[in-house]
Parts: C-alpha cells; sequence; structure tokens
C-alpha cells in the first residue's frame, strides 16, 4: 500500500485510491474553496484578518500571523514544504515559529524546509515516531517525481524544480532535518508578536503525540487529526491511538470552543464546535456497532467489513475498516 505512487491532479492535489495513511487529506482540496490562484499552488483560505488555512498536499495548515513573524500550524507532505514556506511568506512575512500537531508524514514532511533557522515545536512522543519514518519522507519525494502538473502556472514549475531538487539530495535527508527543537508532554501557552496561543496534548487519541492549538484572541483551534471531516477518521493504533482516548480529547477540546470558534481540521472543511460533537458520536455509534457485532458472534474480519446504515456516508472507506477493527480489538481487550 504505502508503494502505490501518488498522482496529482491539475489543481495540483495528490489522490491514490490506495493511500498510505501518512497521506491522508493529499487530497484535492475542499470543494468549495475556490480553484487555486495563478499566484498560489496551495490553496489559501482567510480566517479573519491575520491567519490563513491551507489545504491540499497533505493534512491542512494554518498561518497566523503576528508582530515577530507568523506561526506555521504542520508542513504537509515532503515534497510540499518549500512551496508552504514560499506562499506563508508571501501573505504574513517571515516564518517565525513552526508547530506540528502530530509525527504523521503528511503533517511533518515538509518540516526540512523550514527546520534550518524556524524552531519547530512538538510533543514530546513526536521525535522517535519522526526519526522512524524517514523512509516515508523519502518514498513521498521519489513518488512525486513526474506527478506535479504542468499547468503552465510558473507556481507549478517552481514545485516540480523544488521536486527534482529534494530528489536530487533524498538519500542525504537526515532526522534532524524533520525532528522538533522544542517538545513538551502536556500543555504550553506562550505570546508571540502580541498573540496568544496554547499548545495541549489530552492523551494518546489519534497517535500518543497529538496537539491542538488554540489560538484565543482570533477564536481559531487547530485539532490536528483529532478532527476529520468529510472521512472516516484514521485510528493510528500502531501509534497508541484509541477511540476512547481520542473521545476524552474531544472533550477537552470542546470547552475551548464557542459558538464563533474556528475549528481547523486536520482534514477537510474548516468547521466549528458542532463537528468535534459529531466526531465524538461517531466513535459512539461505532463502538455499538461493533459491541453488537461481537455479541452476535461476528469475526474481527466480519466485523470490519461491515458498512453499517448507522454511520454517516463518508469518504475513504478503507478507513472505515481500519476504524470497525480498532474498534474490535479494544472491545476484545476489555472482554476477550
Ligand atoms: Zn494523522
Amino acid at each position: 500500500m504505502e508503494n502505490s505512487p501518488m498522482k496529482l491532479t491539475r489543481r495540483g492535489a495528490i489522490c491514490t485510491a490506495l493511500a498510505a495513511p501518512f497521506l491522508l487529506g493529499a487530497r484535492r482540496a475542499p470543494a468549495h474553496h475556490a480553484e487555486p490562484s495563478k499566484d498560489r499552488f496551495l490553496t489559501w483560505t482567510p480566517v479573519g484578518d491575520k491567519a490563513w488555512a491551507a489545504f491540499g498536499q497533505g493534512g491542512n495548515s494554518l498561518l497566523v500571523r503576528t508582530a515577530e513573524g507568523s506561526i506555521l500550524v504542520d508542513c504537509k507532505n515532503s515534497p510540499f514544504g518549500e512551496v508552504l514556506r514560499r506562499e506563508a511568506v508571501s501573505l504574513a512575512g517571515p516564518v517565525a515559529l513552526v508547530i506540528n500537531t502530530h509525527h504523521h508524514a503528511d503533517h511533518t514532511g515538509g518540516n526540512h524546509a523550514f527546520s534550518g533557522d524556524v524552531e519547530i515545536w512538538a510533543h514530546d512522543n513526536c521525535t522517535p515516531r519522526v526519526i522512524g519514518q524517514m523512509n516515508r519522507y523519502i518514498a513521498q519525494i521519489k513518488e512525486s517525481v513526474g506527478q506535479v502538473p504542468d499547468d503552465g502556472r510558473e507556481v507549478s514549475r517552481a514545485v516540480v524544480d523544488d521536486v527534482k531538487r529534494l530528489y536530487s539530495t533524498a538519500a542525504r535527508l537526515k532526522p534532524e532535518q524533520f525532528v522538533a527543537k522544542v517538545t513538551f508532554g502536556r500543555e504550553r501557552t506562550h505570546t508571540l508578536g502580541g498573540v496568544e496561543f496554547s499548545l495541549f496534548h489530552a492523551g494518546p487519541g489519534h497517535t500518543d503525540n497529538d496537539i491542538s492549538v488554540h489560538f484565543p484572541s482570533l477564536n481559531i483551534v487547530h485539532t490536528g487529526d483529532l478532527l476529520f471531516r468529510g472521512m472516516h477518521p484514521f485510528i493510528d493504533a500502531s501509534a497508541a491511538g484509541s477511540t476512547r482516548g481520542w473521545q476524552s480529547a474531544l472533550d477537552r477540546l470542546l470547552p475551548r470552543c464557542n459558538d464563533s470558534t474556528v475549528v481547523v481540521p486536520g482534514h477537510g472543511e474548516l468547521a466549528n464546535r458542532e463537528a468535534i460533537r459529531e466526531q465524538h458520536r461517531y466513535f459512539s455509534t461505532l463502538r455499538e456497532i461493533v459491541r453488537d457485532a461481537r455479541a452476535a458472534g461476528r469475526t474481527r474480519r466480519e466485523v470490519s467489513e461491515l458498512d453499517p446504515a448507522q454511520l454517516p456516508k463518508l469518504d475513504r472507506p478503507e478507513l472505515r475498516r481500519i476504524a470497525l477493527g480498532a474498534v474490535f480489538d479494544e472491545l476484545s481487550a476489555d472482554n476477550p
């Protein structure tokens, strides 16, 4: 699965039927967003007058301008770190700080474009997982060769050049180009250029190193991959993800949001706090489905293949299969 080639559409998005989990969200931008502009490769949507969300080529990024440089949350897939930085600078000036919401390569792949001169922050558990997936970053670069569309735009040609340059040096990429310089365990509040933000980790949910980023004065929360919109959520049990942990992390997120909070999910369209509640309900429904199926004597394989009417119809059915299997395992551990 991980070797399936990435395929980029004209809009510069990667679509792959058998994408590795790391490529989640390396898909086309949400439909309601405007076509990418002539001047930008990524799709940027303003969130108020100081912030922008960037869609496409990996997990959603959030850029916040401050008086002392900007804060960038998440760095997309490896081939797109440079274009992310160029476009962030063009919108908000120099990037002063990068935050990774968790280790998955579609959120940390572009770190190499910042790590030389910009501090990167992440959770303590992020570092060993980033070091352990160097092959994934390199594979992303190799898979992107020849896939950036020649659509005549200068911004696309620049990305083709980025990919060529990265490909020629891919074998020499080092973990220190991807790992965070500053890590923390639970919570951290900081002010940069007059903008306060807090990072918080509520225990294992999507992975064991999820952090959410809250900008109270802007009323924006980036949830990392604790929120998927329009597609089934990916439970990364190999990184200690679990549905119960995920729900308790969502419980911690909710009080930080009010009716007008803009919630930036890890994948999918901009949302509000109702989306957090929906994500929570999804897992409760999933657990009921699997509990009933186990009580009826269904095997793990049979449970994974269910397409229950109680679940919303969402993209990425392969993630539904993973989710059903993960909940089966969680319930089996409770009651073998
Ligand atoms: Zn993820």
